[in-house]
């Protein structure tokens, strides 16, 4: 079970329609994804976001990562990634801990396959099978089109659906009126700001929101002001979420402990992977607060580990089910995991087969890879 190589494929894939949230528009994606391969011919595969540059991820994990995590036991999980951040001096930065999370999902797959047991029961079940799941998201885009995108949600069977939020506070709740009167009273609404406001717009948009019967408002301020949350939660009836600007479970301690947070949203292929996002969500538990997985615009190997931190999480409400096309997310990797197509009844099946239940598409992969494969 020792660790004897570690192959890192940069990706990037121009999106077919562009993403606009309230932090501007997304015309392309990069991840990184690793395949670790142990001595005994085991491979596990990982992923991790890289925002503008997958490259600059590849370097990071074949120069500072690699060298540390080859040789090591690949059940040695934690004392790896303890070994990963302690690479650089000093605290590790968000992009060193998405890096880490690729090789740490990887290292989940391999134990998967190595106990022929899929990864949620490593985790511990919790008996799930099929995971309730929203859309996400109606872009901040013209009515006509929000219109649109609402109709295709309704139409794939989802009973939960995101709002995109953004402009003025007015703007924004004009906005959430407009897609309440969309959808029959019993789809279930939640709205995301992307950090737009400041608390006093967020009070203002919050209440319109609770209101309207949103279920959930994610994000309305910048993730690094606690002291604004702090605020908004003793003003607002709404429950508000947050997570994926946070990397470490630390990060996140300080809002279950004053319960400024009612639902926690780390997504494993930023915070570090899943031995460190499971942490969370125990932490979540722990506190009775709720975890819901942060997908956002990873690929198919976050979905995949997303679906089992959800199957096996005692407080997990939510799945994101993304709704734009990625071909990262649906071209990358087979099966197809945690997509609208695979929607039953507003529900997603938990992956059954050992490890995380995805494997490469070697074809896709090529075509994704942004330099010649090593
Ligand atoms: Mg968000």
């Amino acid at each position: 079970m020792q660790i004897a190589d570690i192959r890192c494929h940069p990706l990037r894939v121009q999106l077919p329609v562009p993403q606009r949230t309230s932090q501007g528009d997304w015309e392309s994606l990069d991840i990184v994804v690793v395949e670790v391969e142990t001595a005994d011919g085991i491979v596990g595969i990982g992923e991790g976001l890289a925002r503008r540059s997958s490259a600059a991820y590849a370097l990071m994990i074949d120069e500072i990562l690699a060298p540390r995590v080859i040789g090591c036991h690949a059940m040695d999980r934690r004392a790896i990634w303890r070994s990963m951040r302690s690479a650089l001096t000093g605290r590790p930065g968000t992009q060193m801990l998405e890096a880490m999370a690729a090789i740490d999902i990887a290292l989940w797959d391999i134990a998967g396959k190595a106990l022929n047991q899929p990864v949620y029961r490593l985790l511990g079940g919790v008996g799930r099978t099929h995971l309730p799941a929203y859309a996400s998201s109606i872009n901040w885009l013209d009515d006509e089109t929000v219109a649109r995108e609402v109709g295709s949600a309704l139409e794939a069977g989802f009973r939960q659906i995101k709002v995109k939020l953004g402009g003025t506070p007015a703007q924004s709740i004009a906005r959430a009126r407009y897609v309440r009167g969309l959808v029959p009273d019993d789809v279930a609404l939640c709205a995301d700001a992307n950090w737009a406001f400041d608390v006093h717009e967020a009070i203002r948009v919050g209440f319109a929101l609770w209101d309207l019967g949103y279920d959930f408002f994610e994000e309305p301020i910048a993730p690094e002001d606690r002291d604004g949350y702090r605020t908004l939660a003793r003003q607002l009836p709404i429950r508000l979420a947050a997570g994926e600007s946070d990397s470490v479970a630390s990060d996140v301690l300080e809002f279950l402990h004053d319960r400024s947070l009612g639902l926690i949203q780390p997504d494993v292929a930023r915070s570090g992977g899943i031995t460190e996002t499971w942490r969370m969500a125990e932490l979540a538990a722990a506190h009775n607060v709720a975890y819901a997985p942060h997908v956002g615009w990873s690929g198919a190997v976050c979905a995949a580990a997303s679906l089992h931190l959800a199957a096996a999480a005692e407080s997990f409400r939510t799945y994101e089910c993304m709704v734009f096309d990625n071909p990262l997310r649906q071209a990358l990797c087979t099966p197809l995991l945690g997509d609208v197509r695979c929607l039953e009844n507003g529900m997603l099946a938990v992956p059954q087969t050992p490890g995380l239940g995805v494997e490469f598409d070697r074809d896709a992969l090529r075509e994704f890879t942004r330099r010649p494969e090593r």
